[in-house]
């Protein structure tokens, strides 16, 4: 029997997730599909309690719908409990659970891309305080090292810090320096840098020779803090790492095989990324 799965949000047209699920649906040679559904406010709660009367096994939560979808499943599992937001349902029998897989995204892409990166760092720098730098401490709390939050509004990386204990420190940007000088792996976590949002504008020379400089910006794939941070030796992972390898877990949960991240599916996603900007760039 065919099994569904989709991806819900508003709006949901330039979401990328379709063709990865698609690539790995085809080539793993399943009977399935993974399907857009956008959905205005006023439908989506209605629509995520009735998933399976829609026909689907479970699916994806974007934008604006994370923190309903976290407020909406029947159970929670630990990481979306903490980040306080939900990207991922299936069914346990007939009970709708909800799970977060940014974090482990992130995690996977750095131990996939440069593997040992954790065994001599002790603390990481992250730029932001909004759901991705939520998960990204969770993440990273996961491996027992300290984070230092940078936000533009304190108030929100207190927040995180009160919530997840005294390994997380929030600091102000004039401290950025120091931050930055001490620092095993820095993460922007915010949405500056993205295409048609505000640059982001920082100075990458405190930071450490061999520290990792991670962008979770996929728009563009070589943001201006990934071309710096190459231009200075360091070692990097990009946005569209973390989108591919967040995707793997629910994929695993819906159709009952564990995927691959494999060159040609990060290749046919970023060739998709990248030809919208070679149209803005004519
Ligand atoms: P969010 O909850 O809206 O948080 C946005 C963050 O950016 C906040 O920390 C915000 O600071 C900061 N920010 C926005 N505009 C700013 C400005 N002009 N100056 C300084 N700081 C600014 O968004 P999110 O869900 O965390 O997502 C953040 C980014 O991560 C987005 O670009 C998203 O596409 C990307 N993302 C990527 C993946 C992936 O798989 N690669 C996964 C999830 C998210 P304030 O708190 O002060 O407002």
């Amino acid at each position: 029997m065919s099994v569904r799965a989709c991806i819900m949000g508003h709006p949901v047209a330039h979401s990328r997730s379709p063709l990865l699920h698609g690539h790995w649906l085809e080539t793993l040679r399943i009977d399935g599909a993974y399907d857009r559904v956008d959905l205005a406010s006023e439908a989506f709660a209605d629509f995520f309690r009735a998933l399976r009367r829609h026909g689907y096994a479970g699916g994806n939560v974007t934008i604006p719908y994370k923190e309903a979808a976290f407020r909406l499943v029947d159970r929670r599992e630990p990481a979306a409990a903490a980040i306080g937001a939900v990207n991922t349902v299936w069914y346990d029998s007939d009970v709708l659970v909800g799970d977060n897989t940014d974090w482990l995204g992130m995690i996977a892409s750095l131990d996939a891309i440069h593997p040992g990166w954790d065994a001599s760092a002790e603390r990481v720098a992250v730029l932001g305080a909004g759901g991705a730098a939520r998960a990204a401490a969770y993440g990273f709390l996961s491996r027992q090292l300290d984070v230092a939050i940078v936000n533009r509004t304190r108030g929100r990386a207190q927040q995180i810090a009160d919530q997840f204990g005294p390994k997380i420190s929030v600091h102000e940007r004039k401290d950025l320096p120091s931050v930055l000088a001490t620092a095993d792996v820095l993460l922007n976590a915010t949405s500056l840098g993205m295409a048609g949002q505000e640059p982001l504008d920082l100075d990458l020379a405190p930071l450490k020779r061999d520290a990792i400089v991670y962008d979770i910006v996929y728009v563009p794939l070589a943001t201006a803090l990934l071309k710096a941070a190459r231009a200075r030796g360091h070692r990097v992972v990009d946005g569209l790492s973390m989108l591919l390898y967040q995707a793997v877990p629910g994929f695993a949960r819906w159709f009952g095989v564990t995927p691959t991240v494999t060159p040609e599916l990060r290749a046919l996603v970023a060739a998709d990324i990248v030809r919208p900007e070679k149209a803005e760039a004519r």
